[in-house]
């Protein structure tokens, strides 16, 4: 989609720190990170939000699922991270393209602010 940020980071268009990339998403490092490892996990589908997805996107969605452990052992998070998602005005979501943040290698806090 034209104008949207991880599209164009999607396509090359933007450079980005890769972390891993296949067919269907592409993780890389967040501009500004939240913890000592703070990556994004986008498909390469444009989907605004997780308000916005459909039957269709359940297989993708699924397959985003499964990949979380893995690119979470890549970075080696092996004491546990926090997968995150921002959804709309409330949920503080800021890109409108669907991503999920992993976050790892601090204690977290809960409840989140
Ligand atoms: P949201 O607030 O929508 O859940 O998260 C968007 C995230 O994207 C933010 O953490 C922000 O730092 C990150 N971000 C925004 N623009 C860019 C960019 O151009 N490159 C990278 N790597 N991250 C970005
Ligand atoms: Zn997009």
């Amino acid at each position: 989609m034209a104008d949207c940020i991880f599209c164009m980071i999607a396509n090359k268009e933007i450079p980005s720190k890769l972390v891993y990339e296949d067919d269907k998403i592409i993780c890389f490092h967040d501009l500004e990170p939240q913890a000592p490892v703070h990556v994004l996990i986008v498909p390469k589908k444009h989907i605004a939000s997780l308000d916005d997805v459909t039957a269709e996107d359940q297989e993708l969605l699924g397959y985003i699922m499964i990949k979380v452990k893995d690119i979470a052992k890549q970075l080696e998070l092996e004491n546990g991270y926090r997968l995150v998602n921002n959804c709309g005005e409330d949920g503080f979501q800021t890109v409108k393209h669907i991503h999920f943040h992993l976050l790892g290698k601090r204690k977290m806090t809960w409840p989140p602010g």
